[in-house]
């Protein structure tokens, strides 16, 4: 029998046998543990509720615009890897991403130079100091540290291959628009503001040339850094973006596999470590997923084949993460068993 014999009597025996044969694509590869919509909906409606009055912590200062953002906003996203989409509040609000933006330049690179490479120029220690630590560079044996410190992202955005500047920050801006399924755009003023005030930023990319652990000229990396950082999303961008790591590297709404899937764990094993700088640890012991904060107030959670959820609100604690994102997040995660090291997140009683 040959190929096509073959093919025929396989569908007539599975449709005989009342199976409907589908084409392999992206919804046939539907992950086996995609949570239930309402169980979902439920956990983080209460946990919406529960915290919505939350005022502790306060903006980022640092950099002006972010001061004057708006601290009661609140909103949070939750994607599935099947493309579920639920979201409550203030959903619409376009914010900076910051250091979110970190774990896709990553990405980027990874796809461009493979992981071996960024491994070696950049590493992926966790640094146990505040995100922008000069300290850190000095101190650490790679001094990059890990690409989601500035040192490190501010290296691992000069890895960034183009022709020139422009070329380099078209093709961030772009990659991170396949991962969020639609195009995104920078915050003007986020940028300015930062531009005006990144004199630390700037003198960690000096301190990493003499280290030669820069791999571009140290002010344009800056810069492309720094409109990185402003590029603006809502939480519903945001949490796509989380969903497509946490779905192999697949944007669940557009289909397309954006990040290669090989790279997928070293991600997520570098946002464990450092997504949420020195409460890193804190983080992966009580809530247990790879995560990434900003500073202007995203935070996003990812859960392996699962989905991710995405929350919103400016206030910030010291070491630089939403306070509320943190809240609802470990809520959600604790209610739905998410925690990838308890033996129950993949149904083990
Ligand atoms: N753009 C910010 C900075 O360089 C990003 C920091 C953050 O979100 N933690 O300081």
């Amino acid at each position: 029998m040959n190929q096509v014999q073959l093919r025929i009597v396989l569908a007539v025996t599975l449709s005989a046998a009342g199976f409907v044969p589908v084409r392999l694509s992206a919804q046939a590869q539907r992950s086996p543990v995609a949570p239930r919509r309402e169980l979902v909906e439920s956990v983080v409606r209460e946990a919406y509720e529960k915290f919505r009055s939350d005022t502790s912590g306060k903006n980022a200062d640092y950099i002006p615009y972010l001061a004057q953002v708006d601290s009661k906003l609140f909103g949070v996203a939750v994607i599935t890897t099947d493309n579920q989409v639920f979201t409550l509040g203030d959903v619409n609000y376009s914010f900076s991403i910051q250091s979110i933006s970190k774990v896709f330049t990553l990405a980027l690179a990874m796809e461009e130079q493979g992981p071996d490479k960024v491994f070696e120029r950049i590493g992926s220690e966790p640094t146990g100091r505040a995100f922008n630590s000069v300290p850190a560079v000095v101190d650490m044996p790679t001094h990059t540290g890990n690409p989601l410190v500035n040192a490190g992202a501010i290296a691992t955005t000069s890895l960034i291959s183009g022709k020139d500047a422009d070329e380099r920050w078209s093709k961030i801006l772009a990659f991170y628009g396949k991962v969020a399924g639609e195009k995104l755009t920078l915050i003007e003023d986020v940028y300015k503001s930062e531009a005006a005030t990144n004199t630390g930023n700037k003198a960690l990319a000096m301190l990493l040339a003499k280290y030669e652990r820069i791999y571009s000229d140290p002010f344009e990396s800056v810069d492309i850094y720094t409109k990185q950082c402003s590029v603006g999303v809502n939480a519903s961008q945001l949490a796509r973006m989380g969903a497509t790591l946490a779905n192999n590297g697949v944007n669940p709404a557009t289909g397309e596999q954006v990040i290669k899937r090989d790279d997928i764990p070293y991600i997520l094993a570098t946002m464990t470590m450092a997504g949420l700088y020195d409460s890193s640890g804190y983080w992966a012991w009580h809530v247990g997923l790879p995560s990434k904060s900003g500073v202007g107030g995203g935070i996003v959670a990812v859960a392996p084949g699962k989905g991710a959820i995405a929350v919103f609100a400016p206030r910030l604690d010291e070491a630089g993460n939403s306070v509320k994102a943190q809240k609802v997040i470990e809520f959600v995660a604790q209610k739905l068993n998410y925690n990838l090291y308890s033996p129950s997140s993949v149904g083990l009683k």
